[in-house]
């Protein structure tokens, strides 16, 4: 089977007409972000929000044009919009009435049973979605992320990790797991899974050299497909390893993703910069509760003669929490061998779970399933977010 290249994809989809244009979705410029990986495709189309059903036939057409190309393996389209996005749709912002990308995306099925907006649909049998989240990256929230997951299945739950992060996707390293997923039926992808863990990522799909640019409707139609193109299974909880930092792209997401809640990861240093303030808010513009705060690196045990030191005035993440209103989740220290394990595929919580450290990810975890049983005991029903333009 030969390979499948660009310009047959572009090809094959100029075949694809819009039906009110009567033109080619290539000419209409609504084709974008476009991924190949050994014959697994997928794309974004943008289209008018308001269409997102109407358009639901040129996303199945679309696909199919390039499902039958000598070489395709899989294919999935998703529908996306952007504002200013090539058909002009962007009067509903300026008016404060948030564009809602995800209404084009939602499936016929009866999914939802989470209530609430139509967004909560989007991922059945998925109890509930929990955002990893930091202020700029490099503080740990992989590591952190990893960790807690590990924990929650420690306490028994089923637990999924969707490394969102696409930009420097770590999951698949931190937890040991190379090679690519499955699909049984061409379209829909097996999670991979290591330590009883569920995990999807871009790292899966795209070699972890490969330099990528992703512009919004990519970004989206990456993490769409992670979410709805993955056969999740039954799971009480997917914690999402969200990309790093608190700009559009985070918010698209915190935005389209059904989030059940949030966790903001976040250094002692990072905290008196208000970085942690600023992901507070984000979650809080689109109406996700922020479950806590983690600090991270928090102090520095020496390795040889155990002894404690502040190096980043330790504690300020407790104050800043208490003052935002938000809870302390706990803190971890910046310490060696929570390096070496998460960065070798054997994160402490499985290769040492008898360290302080392990427990310390442990209480976290628990803590938050905590509060989360609550919110899906409470009907887990979130209103649709309202996106505040500031
Ligand atoms: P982010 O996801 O915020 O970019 P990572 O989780 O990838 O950050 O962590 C960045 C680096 O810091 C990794 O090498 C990781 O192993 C290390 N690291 C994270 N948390 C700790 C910690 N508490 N102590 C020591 N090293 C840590």
């Amino acid at each position: 089977m030969s390979a499948v290249d660009e310009a047959s994809i572009f090809a094959a989809l100029k075949a694809v007409v819009e039906p009110k244009k009567q033109q080619d979705i290539v000419a209409l410029g609504m084709v974008s972000g476009l991924v190949i990986k050994d014959g697994n495709v997928g794309f974004a189309i943008e289209v008018d929000p308001r269409e997102g059903a109407a358009m639901e036939p040129l996303r199945k057409a679309a696909e199919k044009a390039v499902y039958d190309l000598d070489g395709v393996t899989s294919v999935t389209a998703v529908l996306t919009a952007e504002k200013g996005g090539p058909q002009g749709q962007s009067q509903g912002q300026s008016q404060g009435q948030p564009e809602r990308p995800q209404a084009a995306q939602q499936p016929a099925g009866p999914a939802g049973q989470r209530g609430g907006g139509q967004q909560q649909a989007l991922v059945p049998g998925v109890r509930s979605i929990v955002a990893v989240a930091s202020g700029k990256g490099g503080v740990g929230k992989s590591t952190t992320t990893t960790n807690l997951a590990l924990a929650m299945v420690q306490l028994g739950l089923k637990v999924g990790v969707l490394d969102a992060d696409i930009y420097g996707p770590s999951q698949p390293r931190m937890l040991g797991i190379s090679g690519r997923p499955s699909s049984p039926d061409g379209k829909i992808l097996n999670p991979m899974e290591n330590y009883g863990l569920k995990c999807m990522s871009m790292g899966f799909l795209v070699a972890e050299d490969t330099p990528m640019i992703w512009r919004g409707p990519m970004v989206q139609s990456a993490l769409q497909q992670m979410l709805r193109d993955v056969d999740w299974g039954e799971l009480d909880i997917l914690m999402v390893d969200m990309p790093p930092g608190t700009g559009d792209a985070q918010l698209t997401m915190a935005q389209q993703v059904p989030l059940t809640g949030a966790v903001i990861v976040s250094t002692p240093q990072d905290i008196a910069l208000l970085d942690a303030r600023k992901g507070l808010n984000m979650f809080r513009k689109v109406d996700v509760p922020v479950l806590g705060i983690v600090e991270n690196m928090s102090m520095f045990i020496c390795p040889n003669c155990g002894h404690e030191s502040h190096i980043f005035s330790h504690g300020g993440a407790r104050r800043e929490a208490e003052k935002l209103g938000m809870e302390f989740l706990g803190e971890l220290p910046l310490d060696i061998e929570i390096r070496e394990t998460s960065d070798g595929g054997r994160p402490i919580v499985v290769s040492n779970p008898g360290a302080a450290q392990a427990k310390a990810y442990s209480a976290i975890a628990a803590r938050v399933w905590e509060k989360v049983a609550a919110q899906i005991d409470a009907g887990g029903a979130r209103q649709a977010p309202k996106i505040v333009m500031q």
